[in-house]
């Protein structure tokens, strides 16, 4: 069924209880083509590409809790395409287009919100970064405008401009950046998937990798071994432990990220503020809450929550960007695992092990990627080469020293 004003009107006769479900539950199979390990946002949406652009549709994507439980639906929802090297920004950008088409590709309300996000600068410097940033970006053919501290006043008066030791000069402000609602990304791509074919199965966690000879054949799963033409990782946090389970070591760390939201207070936040001095971000839901976030945790883990010390962090980078913050009520925080690489930019591969391909490294950046993600790493699936959008995001770039250092602090996950 097509989602519709027609079929919503219909469904209200009926108290809304006839609404078909929005992706079946199927059995595992013996044999797919493909199989694509971890039902996020990422996993998804290739099982959807490779489904609708490749004609592949003999798929399974296997989840080991419910889809959208990892990192998919603990995010704070940014999407943006404001980078500023070459290897990056066409694919950003290409994921933003595929953003603005989202909802009518996958007739789906992902609640896509182009309010704008502004990164702030209290500097000179940082104000000739930010514009070197921008000027990036409209070569690329990427919106930006860079605002003096009069612009951002207007924008954003609630803000402490006058702050003793970060005082704020402007910003710059991509428009057609914004928010989309997490979970409905996830739901959007699972029931596009499953009308075209695709078995999603949830309460399946991969155990061990099949390897026959040097190849990967498929996974052995809590719910049997399944056999694949092609095994696909999409598992983000937990990338390094599944990889390990075929011997692979990756230039990836997982650290966890903590995200926050307040109780709903009326609208107040026009889009997303990024603090230019610290780690503190935030905007603001549809339902009044402001959801803010900053820092990775310090030290490596594969727990989905975080410690006190980057609340303490988080909170006081808000306080000193918007001190009125301190006046409201925390509803909830939590955790999601990052898989970090050693450059703070993804991978899109071949592994050296036949039959195995690799989508990880997203750090705390992936969920704007999600659309441009899920197509470039079905490209590589479908025909074996990597798409244009994606060229730069190999493997091997490490051993290269081709790395795409998109903050150029360092070779440190706890730097980016
Ligand atoms: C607090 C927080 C805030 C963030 N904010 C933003 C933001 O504002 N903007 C942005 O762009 N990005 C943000 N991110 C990052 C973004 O959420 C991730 O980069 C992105 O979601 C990762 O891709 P995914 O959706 O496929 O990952 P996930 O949703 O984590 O999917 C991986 C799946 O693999 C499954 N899995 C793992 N191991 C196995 C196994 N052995 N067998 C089967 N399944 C397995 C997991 O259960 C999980 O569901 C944030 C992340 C967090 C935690």
């Amino acid at each position: 069924m097509r989602y519709s004003a027609l079929s919503l009107l219909r469904n209200a006769f009926s108290g809304h209880q006839k609404w078909p479900q929005a992706w079946r539950k199927p059995h595992p199979k013996p044999f797919y083509s493909v199989v694509i390990v971890g039902g996020g946002g990422h996993g998804l949406a290739t099982a959807f590409h490779l489904a609708r652009d490749y004609g592949i549709r003999d798929i399974a994507v296997v989840e080991k809790g419910w889809i959208g439980s990892g990192n998919a639906g603990r995010n704070t929802t940014i999407i943006r395409s404001n980078y500023l090297l070459p290897g990056n920004i066409p694919f950003y950008e290409l994921s933003m287009k595929l953003w603005e088409r989202q909802e009518a590709d996958l007739d789906f309300n992902t609640m896509v919100s182009q309010r704008g996000v502004l990164n702030l600068y209290h500097s000179d410097a940082q104000r000739d970064g930010y514009a070197r940033r921008g000027n990036a970006m409209r070569l690329h053919g990427v919106d930006a405008e860079l605002l003096d501290e009069a612009q951002v006043r207007a924008m954003a008066p609630f803000l402490d401009f006058d702050n003793a030791r970060f005082p704020i000069r402007g910003g710059l402000l991509q428009k057609r950046g914004g928010t989309a609602r997490h979970d409905a990304v996830v739901w959007g791509y699972a029931r596009a998937a499953d009308r075209l074919g695709v078995d999603i199965i949830e309460n399946c966690e991969v155990t061990g990798l099949v390897r026959e000879g040097g190849n990967i054949t498929g996974v052995e799963t809590t719910r049997g071994a399944i056999f694949a033409g092609k095994t696909a990782l999409a598992v983000a946090g937990n990338t390094s432990r599944v990889a390990s389970m075929a011997g692979l070591r990756l230039p990836i760390e997982s650290h966890a990220l903590q995200a926050f939201v307040s109780e709903g207070v009326k609208p107040l936040i026009p889009g997303v503020i990024t603090f230019g001095a610290g780690h503190f971000y935030v905007s603001q839901s549809d339902k009044g809450g402001l959801v803010f976030g900053g820092d990775i945790d310090g030290y490596n883990s594969y727990a989905q929550r975080g410690n006190l010390p980057v609340i303490r962090d988080v909170c006081e980078g808000g306080m000193a960007l918007m001190p009125m913050i301190g006046r409201i009520r925390l509803l909830r925080h939590w955790g999601g695992i990052m898989d970090m690489t050693m450059d703070g930019s993804p991978i899109i591969d071949k592994t050296p092990l036949p039959g195995l391909f690799l989508n990880a490294g997203w750090c705390y950046g992936g969920f704007k990627a999600t659309p441009a993600s899920g197509l470039c790493f079905a490209h590589l699936l479908a025909t074996g080469a990597p798409h244009a959008a994606a060229r730069d995001y190999r493997l091997d770039r490490f051993a290269r020293g081709a790395v795409i250092d998109e903050k150029g602090q360092g070779a440190q996950p706890n730097l980016h």
